[in-house]
């Protein structure tokens, strides 16, 4: 890699390092070539450990290299300006040294506003200074200039420089988000400390304050704010994602396969060992180098994490971008899943010896579905009418238990409001599997509609999705073709129409308990926990009362919503308010100070 030895970051005074113009000290890298033990893999002695945890890391050290002082306005000059008379001259020949770096490579600079970069040598062509530029406000700068002056005026070689420019910024972008992210948690780590000595905060508040403010998942907040963490722990990975030598993905590579290491000086020690190679290597790579590593220097720790995992063993259901369904057992026992996987390629095998003719992974996908709803796989041959037309292989074990087959339970159905009044059934959502396609609703429908023992709920929403009204039915409307149909069906029902704007409070029961009939109610209004961007289904959350109970606040529509366990907790914690100004509006404000109004979440129709 050609930019190793000039790239700042492991340099004595990373601040030096990060200021615009200013030409790193080329300093040696700890882990570049000659130093470094073989990395790829090999095992490290004990010495070798020491040796390099001396040399990169000291825990007191906080990670503080990044540039605080934000992107300079109206580029280099701009910058410039803001200096001090000292600091000023010594940035400009900063940036002409970079600048002639390269013999006969016009100055950056040079290539003011109007002027067109053409030809080879110019700065973002391979070994210009600018292609070698280390992340940071000049970069930035040279970047946005290139952009705009219109990319259809660069060469191939420039072009792809300028890439590699952008993938830099990007790099170091992520390094300062991490930054404060950490700081942030670092803040909240000290407020809870001052209140309560001794007692340590859980992750939840500060994954759900990010989560709020940059309109993430609490998966996704979950995922940054581990980064940020690891990026705290592992300088070395620090570093290089700040100086631009490895990108986001390969930094989480890091966080996901040390996380385990829980001796942060070993931790560092493999990381600083694999960071000089981690710039050469695809993510996939990396990820196996370092999960090499970890086997043979902490060997117990990566068992700790596949027993810690195991315990996060699940099933998973969910809609497949195309409208189809993803089912999966996550985190199982790998021998029996490989055992589970081949009995299932048994089964296929078989049937494709028996004459069905798709091919062999759709056929296992069959038999694995047939398998789980408790069907015979039998059955699934051409020509076959239901299970048993030949005996397939016995499986071993008992035969599983209970019904053959069908769809039981409450039948969730989502009908525009306009649809509704147009009486004509056309399900936008079937509960529980997601916005599906017309064809794919009705056919579940019709299935749910043959039996009468099937419970129905149908929520009317409005124009931007939001359940207006919810009817519940005993009886659904029955098979398609029955005499009636769905019109006949659909106007016996009663709708309860919700509360909007203000309250009425008609629904309100005395007293701490909420009736079923409106827990179902509010529920329905509010799909998932009344966090902004929170997916934890409502069924899976609590009904909490936005004003307490105790505090004067009613058991009503006006005052419930669901809240799964995290974000209760954050409600409890200080400095987090919850207010519901109308039914189902709610406003969240964080420690921070900043508000964020969540409304619920739209069904798809
Ligand atoms: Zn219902
Ligand atoms: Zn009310
Ligand atoms: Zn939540």
């Amino acid at each position: 890699m050609a930019m190793a030895d000039r790239l700042p970051g492991d340099a004595a005074d990373p601040r030096s390092a990060a200021m615009p113009g200013r030409r790193p000290e080329s300093a040696a890298v700890p882990g570049s070539e000659g130093t470094r033990p073989a990395a790829s893999g090999a095992a490290l002695t004990a010495a070798e450990l020491a040796a390099l945890a001396a040399a990169d890391f000291d825990p007191a050290d906080d990670d503080r290299d990044l540039d605080p002082e934000g992107p300079p306005e109206g580029g280099a000059d701009g910058f410039a300006a803001t200096l001090p008379e000292e600091e000023r001259a010594a940035f400009w020949a900063g940036l002409n040294e970079v600048a002639e770096t390269r013999a006969g490579e016009p100055s950056p600079e040079l290539l003011g506003s109007g002027c067109t970069p053409s030809g080879r040598g110019t700065g973002f062509a391979a070994g210009g200074a600018l292609d070698r530029m280390p992340p940071g406000a000049e970069l930035a700068w040279h970047a946005e200039a290139f952009w705009d002056r219109g990319l259809d005026q660069l060469s191939d070689d420039e072009l792809v420089g300028l890439l590699g420019g952008w993938r830099r910024l990007a790099s170091r972008a992520t390094a300062a988000e991490a930054a404060c992210i950490s700081e942030l948690g670092r803040r909240r780590a000290a407020q809870a400390e001052a209140r309560n000595p001794g007692r340590r905060a859980g992750m939840g508040p500060l994954v759900s304050e990010v989560a709020a403010a940059l309109t993430l998942s609490g998966v996704a907040a979950g995922r940054l704010v581990m980064l940020a963490e690891a990026l705290a722990r592992l300088r070395p990975v620090a570093v290089a994602l700040a100086a631009g030598r490895i990108d986001e993905r390969r930094a989480a590579v890091f966080a996901d396969e040390l996380d385990c290491v829980p001796d942060i000086v070993t931790a560092s020690a493999i990381a600083a060992a694999m960071i000089g190679d981690a710039g050469r290597m695809t993510a996939p790579r990396l990820r196996q180098a370092l999960r090499r590593m970890v086997l043979s220097v902490a060997p117990e720790a990566a068992a700790r994490r596949r027993e810690q995992a195991a315990r996060q063993a699940r099933v998973e259901c969910y809609p497949e971008a195309s409208g189809n369904a993803v089912l999966a057992g996550r985190e199982l026992p790998p021998e029996e899943a490989a055992a589970a996987d081949q009995r299932v390629d048994r089964l296929a095998q078989w049937l494709k010896d028996h004459g069905a003719e798709r091919p062999l992974a759709e056929l296992r996908a069959q038999v694995y579905l047939c398998l789980l709803t408790g069907g015979d796989p039998a059955g699934l041959l051409p020509g076959a009418d239901g299970p048993a037309a030949a005996a397939a292989p016995a499986p071993a074990g008992p035969a599983p238990a209970g019904p053959a087959s069908g769809l039981r339970g409450c039948v969730t159905v989502t009908i525009p409001l306009s649809t509704w009044l147009g009486r004509d059934l056309a399900p936008g959502e079937i509960g529980g599997f997601g916005a599906a396609d017309g064809s794919a609703c009705r056919e579940l429908a019709a299935r749910l509609a043959a039996d009468r023992r099937n419970r129905w709920c149908v929520t009317i929403t409005g124009a931007a999705g939001q359940a207006v009204g919810h009817a519940c039915a005993r009886a659904g409307p029955g098979p398609p073709g029955t005499p009636g149909g769905t019109d006949a069906w659909l106007s016996r029902l009663t709708v309860n129409w919700f509360e909007r704007g203000g309250c009425s409070h008609r629904r309100e029961r005395p007293g701490y308990r909420i009736a079923p009939a409106l827990a179902h109610l509010i529920k329905i209004r509010h799909r998932t926990c009344c966090f902004p961007g929170c997916r934890r289904a409502a069924r899976r959350c609590d009904l909490d009362h936005t004003i307490p109970y105790h505090s004067g606040g009613r058991s009503c529509e006006c005052n419930l919503a669901p809240l799964c366990r995290t974000h209760h907790q954050c409600k409890q914690e200080p400095g987090w308010r919850l207010r519901q100004p109308e039914p189902g509006r709610m406003i969240w404000t964080t420690p921070s100070g900043r508000r964020y109004t969540a409304d619920p979440e739209p069904y798809p129709a």
